[in-house]
């Protein structure tokens, strides 16, 4: 049975002497693998199309459970990425993320495009820094990794309640308690120790839960495009990785390589 479907290439592995296998995120069955024949020969058509971080058209035969490629056309490849280590451990945590939480032949709805997004101002983050010779430059790649972890959070259905105070209900107060574990917000007045116990908690200022609040409530092509300071930035960052983490139970290989490397 043959089939055409549009995704990006997140990942690949090497089998036999010139094949791979790659896997691929599609809106419509989500992160599914799928066997590429003779790819790593020098002359063969489907090279660029399955390179990791390209974004193609595949048409697929299925046989049994395991779908090949029948033929493949490449529409975009994030490709500079690979110019930059810092950038591409990024896209790698980025695309182990996907493949953890994402379920094979079910739909992946908002998902591909959030990705292709992402990896579009994490190309153009890794470019700018390169035209400017901006040594701020890790600062933005906190800022995107950020929005990604609290973006995806909310994605997989794990979104934490930013409206208001969980006890109050109030919208603004000068600290602002995150529970990491209920992801919920208790405002100065009402939070104790008593009430949270144990659990990791992080206190917002405005401008930090001014930010949170626009990446959940934002659709995906604003989300980037908001700005904060360096210790907030730094903070941010510590938060959305605890609360993505937290909530699904581990860490990742990928994660630990970018910090090493920025
Ligand atoms: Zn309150």
């Amino acid at each position: 049975m043959l089939s055409t479907l549009k995704g990006i290439v997140i990942g690949q592995r090497n089998v036999g002497e010139n094949s791979r296998f790659i896997d691929i995120l599609t809106e419509e069955l989500g992160v599914i693998e799928i066997t590429a024949h003779a790819t790593r020969k020098i002359n063969s058509k489907n090279a660029g199309s399955t390179a990791l971080f390209t974004y193609s058209k595949f048409c697929l035969n299925k046989s049994k459970s395991r779908y090949s490629i029948n033929s493949a056309e490449p529409i975009y490849s994030f490709h500079k990425l690979s110019a930059d280590f810092a950038a591409l451990s990024l896209a790698a945590y980025f695309a182990d993320l996907i493949k953890y939480t994402s379920a094979s032949e079910q739909r992946a709805d908002g998902l591909l495009r959030f990705f292709a997004i992402s990896l579009y101002e994490l190309e153009k983050n890794e470019q700018t820094a390169h035209c400017t010779k901006d040594t701020s430059a890790p600062a933005n790649i906190s800022l995107i990794k950020s929005v990604f972890e609290l973006k995806l959070s909310q994605i997989l259905g794990l979104s934490p309640d930013l409206i208001a105070c969980a006890e109050c209900f109030c919208y603004e107060h000068d600290e602002m308690y995150f529970i990491i574990n209920e992801g919920k917000l208790f405002c100065g007045d009402c939070f104790n120790d008593a009430k949270c116990g144990s659990d990791t908690r992080f206190v917002l200022n405005p401008a930090l839960l001014r930010a949170m609040r626009f990446v959940i409530f934002s659709p995906n092509e604003k989300i980037y495009k908001f700005e904060l300071g360096g210790k907030n930035l730094r903070e941010l960052a510590f938060i959305t990785e605890s609360y993505l983490l937290y909530h699904l139970g581990r860490g990742f290989k990928t994660l630990d390589y970018f910090k090493r490397v920025t």
